[in-house]
């Protein structure tokens, strides 16, 4: 018998307090949700991306590259210098999710083909986003892992069809999405079929606006508690001005991230999407002098 939705949601939903029912048969997500091995919570399970690139083991995974593949020289020659400073994936977006149709929206295909000469010239996995249904098997022939951006987090038709791609997914916090309603979008990825999926913070809309987003630092931890998959942290899109990444990036792995996604561009001033947040590659050099202590700190290596 189909139970009906409010039925199911009486004994599904996070309890009124806010937090979550320590009974694994109560949650909502039961794919995403931590195994319990004789009650005691199991940690994070790495997701694979490639022969050299694991996500939610000791290593922080740093990915790097620009808010959009502007050409085929530029993507290669970011993907050498971050490379060089110790990133070990590349990011760089094919197709662009804009607030405004009037702005620049990618190169489309042809930036695939850029980022797929950038990974066999400089052998890092890349990740780049997938807007539609419709470019899920072209993004997933050229990508090691294909990102679902905030925008589409609820997009439940896309969330099924990369839970079919074959390739694990980045899928990013919608801007006002809870984190109940992140675990539950990796759910629907899972229940497709798909069990290697990483969840992206990249800050949520609030009340305030001297920041793009407000990182929620919280959802770390709370995630680190409710699910074994991994959780990494863009800093870039959260802030929105290249002084604040830095200090975010910080915190993130600090507060237990599993790694960090960050824009970095050769001229920000220059760039067609998002140059306001983006890291010269010096200040990405920085950055990854800076975050060696930290991940140090908290036991994890770079
Ligand atoms: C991106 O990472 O390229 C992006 C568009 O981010 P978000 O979906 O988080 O806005
Ligand atoms: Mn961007």
């Amino acid at each position: 018998m189909i139970k009906s939705e409010s039925g199911h949601l009486k004994i599904a939903r996070p309890l009124a307090s806010g937090g979550f029912s320590t009974n694994d048969g109560l949650r909502p997500y039961r794919l995403a949700a931590h195994p319990r091995t004789g009650g005691a919570l199991t940690s994070t399970r790495p997701v694979r991306v490639s022969d050299t690139v694991s996500i939610g083991g000791g290593a922080i995974t740093v990915i790097a590259g620009p808010c959009s593949v502007e050409s085929a020289e530029m993507i290669l020659s970011i993907a050498h210098s971050v490379k060089s400073m110790g990133a070990v994936m590349l990011r760089g977006g094919a197709f662009k999710p804009r607030t405004s149709p009037y702005s620049f929206n990618g190169l489309g295909p042809s930036a695939l083909e850029f980022l797929e000469n950038a990974r066999s010239v400089s052998a890092l996995p890349i990740v780049t986003e997938a807007m539609d249904t419709r470019q899920v098997e072209m993004v997933a022939r050229t990508a090691d892992m294909v990102q679902v951006g905030a925008r589409n987090m609820q997009n439940f038709s896309l969330l099924e069809e990369v839970g079919r791609c074959g390739r694990p997914v980045l899928l990013k916090r919608g801007l006002s999405a809870t984190i109940t309603d992140l675990l539950l979008a990796a759910e629907h990825v899972m229940a497709a079929g798909n069990s290697d999926v990483v969840l992206c913070e990249r800050g949520i809309r609030t009340f305030e606006t001297s920041t793009r987003a407000t990182l929620d630092v919280s959802a770390i931890p709370v995630l680190k508690e409710e699910t074994h998959l991994p959780v990494i942290v863009d800093p870039s899109h959260a802030g929105g001005r290249s002084r604040l990444v830095l200090p975010l990036a910080l915190a993130s792995i600090a507060a237990g991230a599993d790694g960090i996604m960050v824009e970095v561009h050769p001229d920000p001033e220059a760039a067609l999407s998002d140059g306001d947040q983006s890291l010269t590659i010096e200040e990405f050099g920085e950055l990854m002098r800076a975050l060696e202590p930290v991940a140090a700190a908290v036991g994890r290596t770079m």
